[in-house]
């Protein structure tokens, strides 16, 4: 096994392959390995993006989700009122919504809602991107909900939606089936292989820890499965990496929550192996040794119920956009790492 400092010179210049990807994984287990492991992450972050650090921006949902059961480490088991009906704006809010995701400067936006299952579902879809894209075509739009089947990713770009994020979180199909019993891996890996071929801009996450327990080794094979699945796409575009949490009164509630450790190094691997797309977690100060260049969830726009009594996430102020609809106005916050530490914003 080659020795992870020769693998981590190399890979100033070239990225690095399938195996080295692993020996990383294994090989860096101490803080002093970490540290040699981000010094060169960042400088190849540096060299091939720059250090601006780009935004996306936010707005949920525009549809409910119909899932049954629901995923296991959904925060639907915490608060029912998500992803309920009632917490779909309606297309007068999705529309102010969108014009001040614009005003603000933002260039993308993810628009988020529940998987709503059959015909309903990819007609509730359509109808609020229709809105969403006519209300600006300044704003570059990426769909998260994935309540449509492969072959409307073409109706979506004909829409004008810039991108598809078809969250797949793990390529083991029994931590899939375990922890999201309701919804079929097969068709959203499908809906990216469409993505694809229509051309648009594909996001999608790794979920680090998901389904483990603990004294369970991690497996960081699949974690390297995962990260060179997307090779094969051209249009990748985002990748995101975050550390499974385990949500209150879930079937996951006592489960680990990820390792921030692993989260971490798999952050500065992705960005030896992707070089130059958008990796999220800039927010943080470890996001951004590890590469990150982009952060996610910026002035989240949501129902009024969603970010009240001073959202565990968020400690920025909360401003009423509408009778029911607010956003949380939280730039100078998950900018002012990045901001601190030399950084430019992109806006
Ligand atoms: S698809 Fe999303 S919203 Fe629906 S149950 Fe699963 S995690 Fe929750």
């Amino acid at each position: 096994m080659t020795d992870y400092t020769t693998i981590l010179k190399k890979t100033l210049k070239d990225p690095i392959a399938k195996d080295e990807a692993l020996t990383l994984f294994k090989k860096i287990q101490t803080h002093g390995k970490l540290m040699d492991l981000l010094k060169v992450a960042s400088k190849v972050r540096d060299d091939e993006v720059g250090s601006k650090v780009k935004l996306m921006g936010f707005i949920a949902s525009i549809t409910p989700c119909t899932v049954d059961p629901p995923c296991r480490y959904c925060f639907r088991w915490a608060n029912e009122r998500l992803f309920n009906i009632d917490d779909v704006l309606s297309d007068d809010e999705l529309e102010i919504s969108m014009r001040v995701v614009e005003a603000k400067g933002l260039k993308r936006v993810e628009i988020g809602g529940g998987t709503y299952l059959g015909e309903e579902g990819r007609k509730m879809t359509m109808h609020k991107l229709n809105i969403a894209c006519k209300t600006s075509r300044r704003v570059g739009v990426w769909i998260t909900n994935v309540s449509f089947n492969p072959e409307d990713v073409y109706v979506l770009k004909d829409i004008g939606v810039e991108g598809v994020t078809c969250n797949l979180e793990t390529l083991n199909e029994e931590v899939y089936k375990r922890l999201r019993p309701g919804l079929n891996l097969t068709i959203r890996k499908r809906i990216i292989e469409e993505t694809e071929k229509a051309g648009l801009g594909i996001d999608n996450t790794l979920m680090i820890g998901l389904g483990e327990y603990w004294n369970q080794q991690h497996p960081y094979e699949d974690w390297v499965e995962f990260l060179y699945y997307f090779k094969r796409f051209k249009n990748l575009r985002i990748m995101e990496i975050h550390p499974f949490r385990p949500v209150w009164n879930s079937p996951c509630q006592n489960m680990p929550p990820g390792s921030e450790f692993e989260t971490i190094k798999a952050i500065a691997i992705a960005r030896l192996i992707y070089r130059n797309i958008d990796i999220s977690g800039a927010q943080s100060v470890q996001g951004l040794l590890a590469g990150a260049n982009l952060i996610m969830h910026v002035y989240p726009i949501t129902k009024g119920f969603r970010p009240w009594s001073r959202h565990q996430l968020f400690y920025s102020k909360i401003v009423k956009l509408d009778e029911d609809l607010v956003m949380v106005d939280n730039l100078l916050e998950v900018t002012r790492n990045a901001r601190e530490m030399g950084f430019e914003i992109e806006i």
